[in-house]
């Protein structure tokens, strides 16, 4: 818990359930169906320190790996007891069969599973146990999402969630990762591609990069890929994607994958931003006929496994967005598929947040029990400066900027020059104007952290866009530090992603 607690919360508010104010029972697609089977409680990861299964010896009380069955369990629970229940139509999984894993796995690396579960199991990378019962789990968390997707695609239902672990985001063609082993989501988009769907968009917004489901369609053009994640790098061999802004997909596929790194501690308001900034407009140049929404509730406020933020608020308006893009791209078809969430509560609450944001509810059905951010005001930021410009000087702007190397230069300049005002210690407040003769000034302000002397906005960062839009955006991208945890650090990360966004467009 950081600090006081918030007075808004009142009486733990979150263990009462809102619901009497709104209809209990729902008709027609505002349903979810949540696929299920319980024989995926069956993997266990064992216990040691945190998820590494070593026992050093000096401690007398191990934990459980967090990836543990008691946290799905209550995910189950809080859907069939919580006042999200009348909203959900369940339905049975299944285990995948070996050539369906083969539409995204190869032959190899699925023979090295079955070799491995039949003696016994073993630790296929680190933090992730393939043990006894392990793989049947796997096979069911697979099968269990194929039968949630093709429930769309027969279209029984307009939104799935496939309740499922292991996970599977992490787990490319050929390499299992970060507690995953088969790539559930990564299978369910495959089966829609095969099943006649032209594009699928996926969102991921676990804590983690998406790096499986990224690596298994990186040639393609037919996924778009979006992950927004935690900035945690590369974590070894089984991972050796970085999940950089740079990280754009390759041949066909080359600007088909958004990777979004946000700093930690970006809070509700940081992912509603990136949401509203890069993902919508992602999703809509896409235009895609399915939407995958790949959720991970570590990048909670209160996630042994994440130091994002976020809360139900945040969740929920997560799910809005989806949902409104998914009906007004998709027709509506929409498939959820769970990964990571670790606090074996908080996950419960957050999940049911994510699904009453999906369902478009117009209130929250369930409030948040634990909830407390302190989010200074002081450290938001309008560092998108618009101005309006007439057609001609629309032009005349543009080639400025395709043309001008004294632009860049003029631009940095002052940029360097204009450090206004010092605050909070470790931060300057820079109002940077930019003279474009014969055009406008343009004022720009943002707060930089003291490692930015040498900011440079780029001029490539105008995007043709915004100038069609009849706006003009500036952008920095340079050499921000990413060390301090709250909100205005999560600008140097936005902005260097919008900078790359925009190329996509191009
Ligand atoms: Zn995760």
């Amino acid at each position: 818990m950081w600090g006081s607690p918030n007075p808004s919360m009142g009486a733990r508010a979150g263990l009462v359930c809102l619901s009497s104010s709104l209809p209990t029972t729902t008709t027609g697609d505002d349903r979810i169906h949540v696929f299920w089977h319980d024989g995926m409680l069956n993997h266990d990861p064992g216990t040691g320190v945190f998820d590494s299964g070593i026992d050093p010896g000096f401690l007398d009380v191990l934990e459980n790996h967090p990836e543990n069955s008691d946290r799905v369990k209550n995910m189950l629970s809080i859907l069939k007891k919580g006042p999200l229940s009348p909203f959900i139509s369940w339905h049975t999984g299944r285990p995948a069969l070996i050539p369906e894993l083969l539409t995204f796995h190869t032959s190899g690396y699925i023979d090295e599973l079955v070799e491995a579960d039949r003696n016994g199991g073993k630790m296929i990378c680190a933090g992730t146990f393939l043990n006894s019962g392990s793989w049947d789990a796997a096979l069911l968390a697979a099968g269990t999402t194929l039968s949630a997707m093709k429930h769309i695609l027969d279209g029984h239902g307009k939104i799935s969630y496939s309740l499922v672990r292991p996970p599977g985001h992490h787990a490319q063609p050929t390499q299992a990762d970060g507690y995953c082993f088969l790539n559930n989501a990564g299978l369910a988009v495959q089966l829609a591609l095969d099943s006649g769907c032209k594009s699928v968009v996926v969102v991921d917004i676990d804590v983690h990069y998406g790096n499986g489901t990224a690596e298994g369609f990186y040639h393609s053009d037919k996924v778009l890929t979006i992950s927004l994640h935690m900035n945690h790098g590369s974590w070894g061999p089984s991972h050796p994607h970085s999940g950089n802004v740079d990280e754009l997909g390759d041949g066909d596929g080359f600007g088909y994958n958004l990777n979004i790194p946000l700093p930690n501690g970006t809070g509700d308001r940081g992912y509603e931003f990136a949401m509203t900034e890069l993902v919508v407009p992602a999703v809509q140049k896409f235009q895609p006929d399915m939407m995958v929404l790949v959720i991970g509730q570590d990048s909670s406020a209160f996630d042994p496994n994440g130091r994002q933020c976020l809360t139900m608020k945040g969740y929920r308006e997560i799910g809005r967005k989806i949902r409104t893009l998914a009906d007004k791209l998709c027709d509506g078809r929409l498939l959820i598929v769970q990964e990571g969430g670790y606090q074996v509560t908080y996950s419960a609450y957050c999940l049911h947040a994510t699904l009453e944001g999906a369902l478009n509810l117009p209130l929250p059905l369930l409030s948040d029990p634990i909830a407390y951010y302190p989010e200074d005001e002081a450290f938001s930021i309008e560092f998108r400066t618009k101005g309006k410009f007439k057609e001609e000087e629309l032009q005349a702007l543009q080639e400025e900027v395709e043309t001008s190397e004294q632009l860049h230069v003029m631009m940095e300049t002052i940029a360097q020059g204009e450090v206004k005002e010092k605050k909070k210690n470790m931060l300057y407040n820079l109002t940077v104007e930019l003279d474009i003769p014969g055009i406008q000034k343009i004022s720009l302000n943002a707060i930089l952290d003291t490692g930015a002397t040498t900011c440079v906005v780029d001029s490539e960062s105008v995007p043709t866009e915004a100038l069609e839009a009849n706006t003009y955006t500036v952008e920095f991208n340079g050499s921000f530090t990413k060390h301090i945890l709250n909100e205005h650090n999560f600008i140097s990360c936005i902005s260097e992603s919008l900078h790359r966004d925009m190329r996509l467009c191009n």
